[in-house]
């Protein structure tokens, strides 16, 4: 808010000037910024409105004398706050521009800006649709083609449309008022149609004052691979259906993962817990592990420590837009046994006495641990 540049700045004009230099000197900044006259111009377009906000408070004598006390803070809720589109400033003041680019456009009416359907009309487009999909780790390793059941706004059958009979189809009422600048033609979207100029004429029951009815529908989506938990796609034109035939919303898809029976997901790398008998660490053995796509054999060389992480490499997630992929980290878990046969202990009371078998100083020192788990779990 305090990058505003001030308003008697923004029209070149200085605090004492009178309504009819402010008025002046507004139409030109206008004209110079006009959307007619700078087609594509954002900067051009910025400068538009931002005079014609600059005008709308300098030219009333109660906001000016607000702004000139307080500055841009004393405009809130007063007026001054900005807009949105050209379309607003030819509503509210049309007439200024109509005798600077005569008569064919005359009171307020500009060309150019409501599309083919004439000026001011609204377009209004139906309101999104959310829904959840739930993918396994393997679709969100591959991508998914997903038929997702709906229950969408769609036109109802044989729902007819008419013209608005309060605005006669155009969108928009208009009023002319008397004000200190003469008179001033306002013109502000029809209440009756809200705009479109067009009313439900017949509709079937069950249908919506829109003439809408909600219907179940399957809308088929892809979902490209290496999506995550709470990620949102909108897949545009699938959501509810916009009200006299305006265009449907977006259908927003809301990612949700199912856990796996295997994998951890850590970003894009996948982690897998594996528990490997004493004998197998310390002996050394080859073992076979899931990935996403097959199982494949991996080599445990002998004295392989607990904690130990094995890193295949690319056999983790792809990420969305790329085609980097993390890794499957494999980390080993050595098995101790809770139960144990008789026969069983006996070898293991003649293993406890056996000298390589007991951690020495340096095993005691040793942080690899701490680094193996700061590998998997971040730190
Ligand atoms: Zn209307």
């Amino acid at each position: 808010m305090s990058s505003k540049r001030d308003y008697y700045e923004v029209l070149g004009v200085d605090k004492n000037a009178s309504q009819q230099e402010i008025k002046k000197a507004y139409r030109k900044v206008a004209m110079k910024y006009h959307p007619d006259r700078n087609p594509n111009d954002k900067d051009a377009e910025e400068r538009f409105k931002e005079a014609a906000e600059a005008y709308e408070v300098l030219s009333d004598e109660q906001k000016k004398a607000r702004y000139d006390r307080f500055g841009h803070a004393g405009m809130g809720g007063m007026g001054g706050g900005g807009f949105s589109n050209a379309e607003d400033i030819f509503s509210q003041f049309g007439d200024i521009f109509g005798d600077i680019f005569g008569g064919g456009r005359g009171g307020g009416g500009f060309g150019g800006f409501g599309g083919g359907g004439g000026r001011g009309r609204t377009v209004r487009r139906g309101s999104n649709l959310r829904v959840r999909v739930k993918l396994t780790m393997e679709e969100i390793a591959n991508g998914a083609h997903k038929k997702i059941k709906v229950k969408k706004l769609v036109p109802a059958d044989g729902v007819q449309y008419t013209t608005c009979t309060n605005c006669n189809g155009t969108g928009q009422v208009r009023r002319v008022q008397s004000t200190f600048l003469g008179q001033m033609q306002t013109v502000s979207p029809c209440g009756r149609c809200g705009g479109t100029g067009q009313m439900v004429g017949q509709k079937p029951p069950g249908a919506d004052e829109n003439g809408l009815i909600r219907k179940e529908e399957i809308v088929e989506i892809d979902i490209p691979a290496g999506v995550e938990e709470g990620l949102q796609l909108s897949v545009r034109g699938k959501g509810n259906a916009g009200p006299m035939n305006g265009p449907a919303g977006d259908l927003i898809i809301l990612i949700e993962e199912q856990p796996h029976e295997h994998f951890e997901r850590r970003g894009q790398d996948i982690i897998y817990n594996l528990p490997i008998a004493f004998a197998d660490a310390a002996l050394g053995t080859m073992v076979e592990v899931p990935t996403l796509e097959k199982n494949v054999k991996i080599k445990i060389p002998a004295g392989t420590q607990p904690g130990k992480i094995f890193r295949l490499r690319d056999k983790g997630l792809p990420a969305i837009n790329s085609y980097n992929k993390g890794d499957l980290l494999v980390a080993v878990n050595v098995f101790v046994p809770k139960k144990i046969s008789d026969r069983e202990r006996e070898l293991l009371e003649e293993l406890r006495t056996a000298k390589s078998f007991h951690p020495g100083e340096a095993e005691k020192k040793d942080k690899g641990f701490f680094d193996r788990m700061r590998d998997v779990f971040g730190s």
